[in-house]
């Protein structure tokens, strides 16, 4: 019970990229860059397991960016063809690659990793894809017309790579999802049938993480916006919880986030996020675990994942794995807490 595990992305080495950056440059390239993407990998899975965490990934440190990595071996997007557009409703203005034709799969994206990782640890291993809504969300389209076409046609890609994914030994597959805390009508109109479609035919554990952005300024500013109470799970949980997705992992160290709002999710495990990747200050063990004991109220023991509120690719090294370790200390000291009322 009370299984750890992270939400996503780890920062890379500095010999990799540049660090305390999104979107940074690598800094190797060709062999080399391929080569030190898996060495990455396999530190990252190192220094998970070192941290104590149970359900380790593969701290994507093999992509520029969590949406634009599972681009790059697509069919149907015109990378050259860059346009500006406002992404989660406006929070962000970026320049995105924008889809030109049919949407395929040229080949595998992510397995090298994958396989990577999965030779160098012996524990349950999780990789994480974008989901369907979050990507049409940072893409511009200029063939299909309607976003939820277009969220069925990479639903498609997903739920290839994803089951390329599960041969290869990944117990855990989670979909990321930040854009259903920001259009939730269409969460229930297209956004859960397009991840069901991602994830059909799966045997290995699914999951869906929706937060509130890595601890970048814009998404900081958005939370000022927010008022006492971000209640937009309130409005997505009951859909999510007809669904056939089993893990659902939500922000909520330092959030205004009812906590109370888990109930929701009756019969899904909840991956709790009880690390704040929007600070810099490592939580102590017994901050975690009061995370985790709030949370204990609304779900059982063996349906609760102690977990990161979201990615930590833009920290520092040294502060994103003392933030691992803190978890699995507050985890561990909940876990000694209800062996002993037991
Ligand atoms: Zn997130």
């Amino acid at each position: 019970m009370l299984l750890t595990t992270l939400a996503g992305s780890l920062p890379k080495p500095a010999w990799l990229a540049e660090p305390e950056r999104l979107w940074a440059p690598w800094r190797l390239e060709g062999e080399a860059l391929e080569q030190g993407k898996l060495d990455a990998t396999v530190l990252a899975v190192k220094l998970q397991e070192d941290a104590g965490l149970d359900i380790v990934g593969d701290g994507e440190q093999a992509r520029v960016h969590f949406v634009h990595g599972f681009l790059a071996n697509l069919e149907g997007i015109d990378f050259a063809r860059k346009t500006l557009m406002g992404i989660r409703n406006n929070r962000y203005t970026a320049e995105v690659p924008t889809v030109v034709g049919p949407i395929r799969r040229k080949g595998s994206v992510h397995a090298a990793e994958a396989r990577a990782a999965r030779a160098h640890t012996g524990r349950r291993l999780k990789f994480t894809l974008p989901g369907p809504m979050t990507i049409v969300d940072t893409i511009a389209d200029a063939h299909y017309g309607r976003r939820e076409d277009l969220a069925h046609a990479f639903a498609e890609v997903l739920n290839e790579e994803a089951k390329e994914l599960e041969a290869v030994g990944v117990d855990v597959i989670q979909f990321d999802e930040p854009a259903w805390n920001v259009y939730m009508p269409e969460v229930a109109e297209w956004g859960v049938a397009a991840l069901e479609r991602a994830k059909q035919g799966l045997t290995a554990t699914t999951a869906v993480h929706i937060c509130y952005g890595y601890g970048i300024k814009a998404n900081i500013d958005w939370k000022g916006t927010l008022g006492a109470e971000w209640r937009h799970y309130e409005e997505t949980f009951p859909v999510i919880a007809r669904s056939s997705i089993d893990q659902v992992s939500l922000e909520c160290r330092n959030s205004r986030v009812p906590i109370e709002l888990i109930r929701l999710l009756d019969g899904k495990d909840v991956l709790v996020g009880a690390i704040d990747v929007a600070s810099e200050a490592v939580e102590t063990p017994e901050e975690v675990a009061a995370t985790i004991r709030a949370a204990l109220r609304y779900v059982a023991p063996e349906k609760l994942y102690p977990c990161t509120n979201c990615g930590m690719a833009p920290m520092a090294r040294d502060v994103a794995y003392g933030k691992l370790a803190a978890l699995s200390a507050g985890a561990a000291l909940v876990r000694r807490e209800l062996k002993a009322a037991a």
